[in-house]
């Protein structure tokens, strides 16, 4: 095997991989806020936690992964300004707070299932480990914090190398430079504890030393990532967005309860964003793309999936349609190429399918390119001098890394109806029956008649498709 190298966004530098255990890596991963629906940039997040979760699994190692669920505290501004993100949905929807955290919760479970996304160990809720982080603050609070009106707050200079993460030195990052707490001793220092105002009227709080009120919003990932994987961990994972502020203020306060340089996790991995042409998606501006829209237009998830396999996680990737409809293109492909080699049964072969496995392991070894892994599996498919057999077992084994589900999806699968289509598809035959004599006897206008009442009527006509299906809705 080759060995396993991934980008490092503390040092910004490749690095080998030596977990501290190989039969037990230790991966964390900051999970969603979850206060509406994740829309598909969320979802690129565990997409690429997934790939190298399987990967690490491919390559033998042991894993423990987590995600954890925020369902308080986070603000609408990472640099604690703003109203409390589940407080304000609740308020908006006229719901019960603790309904909305259930909801998206299970709505975010749904979206990982139906892309395939392997569950991780534990799904810790912030709000289940209020008294833990509690007593973290406590033995942290006289070396590292101090007091305002409004909570208490960590005091970056009392840890080594604040923001090295976000490559900002001493003066913190960007945002956090906008001062918009009063009285903070500097403008990167952050609540560990935000006490209620009086009158506030808030679903959520707690009692606690500070007054009543809530936790800060980087506390629970110390606090749960400590108690289910360990004061040192392997990796620790999340969005390019963390790497400014959430990401460097977790490090200061692990740093502050271990009271070293130590950050807390030997790797520090960042997925780039989704972007759409108007720029980056993002939940607070209310206009996103989620996964049962992509489903209601007709998309298999794992299309989406595909997708993103298609770039590096460290790249920015711009959706389309355009794009999107190409991976569901490319997945029909790879379906029905592997429903070819499934009818044709034994063959003999010349070759092994070795030498394609060992460019796969190449591939991802160096740091998941999953891009140049891709066109193996197009190479081994293809291969004539590789047994059908042999190339259905190769295909098993890398499709556990790539998580397509390519051994047990068929054809009709990938055919997507969208939510509450009424299809009368005897009609359609009929129709399309007609078009293809039409076409036979070169009548064209009447065959481009007979695909534009369909397209009138929702129905797409495909030439040329794949699988050879000749509509869609
Ligand atoms: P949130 O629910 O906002 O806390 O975000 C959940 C995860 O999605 C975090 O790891 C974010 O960094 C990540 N994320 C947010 N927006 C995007 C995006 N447009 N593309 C990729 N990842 C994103
Ligand atoms: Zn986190």
């Amino acid at each position: 095997m080759t060995p396993l190298s991934l980008y490092n966004s503390l040092t910004r530098s490749a690095e080998l991989f030596v977990p501290a255990d190989p039969a037990d890596v230790r991966v964390y991963s900051c999970g969603p806020t979850v206060y509406h629906y994740a829309h598909i940039g969320n979802l690129r997040a565990y997409l690429f936690t997934d790939t190298l979760g399987r990967v690490l699994t491919w390559k033998g190692y042991g894993l423990t992964h987590i995600i954890n669920i925020t369902d308080v505290g986070h603000l609408t501004s990472d640099a604690d300004a703003g109203d409390d993100k589940m407080e304000a949905a609740a308020r908006a929807s006229g719901r019960d707070i603790w309904a909305v955290a259930d909801h998206y919760t299970q709505a975010f479970k749904a979206d990982l299932k139906a892309l395939n996304i392997r569950d991780p160990a534990r799904f810790p809720l912030a709000t289940d480990h209020i008294d833990a982080m509690i007593a973290f603050g406590q033995s942290i609070a006289d070396k590292h914090c101090y007091r305002l009106p409004d909570g208490l707050y960590f005091d970056t200079s009392t840890v080594p190398d604040y923001g090295r993460l976000a490559g900002h030195r001493d003066e913190g990052p960007a945002e956090g430079r906008i001062d918009t707490v009063a009285g903070k001793r500097h403008a990167a220092d952050f609540a560990i504890w935000r006490t209620s105002a009086p009158g506030e009227n808030r679903q959520m709080e707690w009692d606690s030393p500070w007054g009543r009120g809530a936790p800060g919003w980087h506390l629970e990932c110390s606090v749960m990532s400590r108690q289910y994987l360990g004061p040192h961990f392997d990796i620790h994972t999340g969005g390019i967005d963390h790497r400014e502020i959430h990401h460097p203020n977790e490090i200061a306060q692990n740093q502050a309860i271990g009271c070293s340089a130590d950050t807390g996790a030997t790797l520090w991995m960042h997925n780039n964003f989704i972007v759409d042409r108007t720029g980056k998606m993002s939940k607070s501006s209310g206009e996103f793309l989620t996964l049962p829209t992509l489903i209601e237009r007709g998309f298999h998830p794992h299309a989406y999936r595909l997708m993103c396999l298609q770039a590096h996680y460290r790249s920015e990737l711009e959706f389309s349609w355009d794009n999107l409809a190409a991976a569901q293109t490319r997945l029909k492909r790879l379906v029905q190429t592997v429903a070819a080699l499934r009818a044709r049964g034994e063959g003999k072969g010349a070759a092994s399918a070795s030498p394609y496995a060992e460019r796969l392991d190449a591939a991802l070894s160096d740091d998941l390119n999953t891009p140049r892994a891709l066109p193996v599996l197009d190479e081994l498919l293809a291969d004539k001098k590789v047994s059908p057999a042999d190339r259905l077992a190769a295909l098993a084994d890398f499709d556990a890394v790539l998580g397509l589900g390519l051994s047990t999806l068929s054809r009709e699968d990938l055919r997507v109806r969208p939510k509450g289509a009424t299809i009368d598809e005897g009609g359609i035959a009929v129709r399309l029956a007609e078009r293809r004599e039409a076409r036979a006897a070169k009548d064209f206008p009447r065959s481009d008649a007979i695909r534009d009442e369909l397209a009138a009527a929702g129905v797409e006509v495909m030439d040329g498709d794949p699988l050879g299906w000749d509509w869609k809705l």
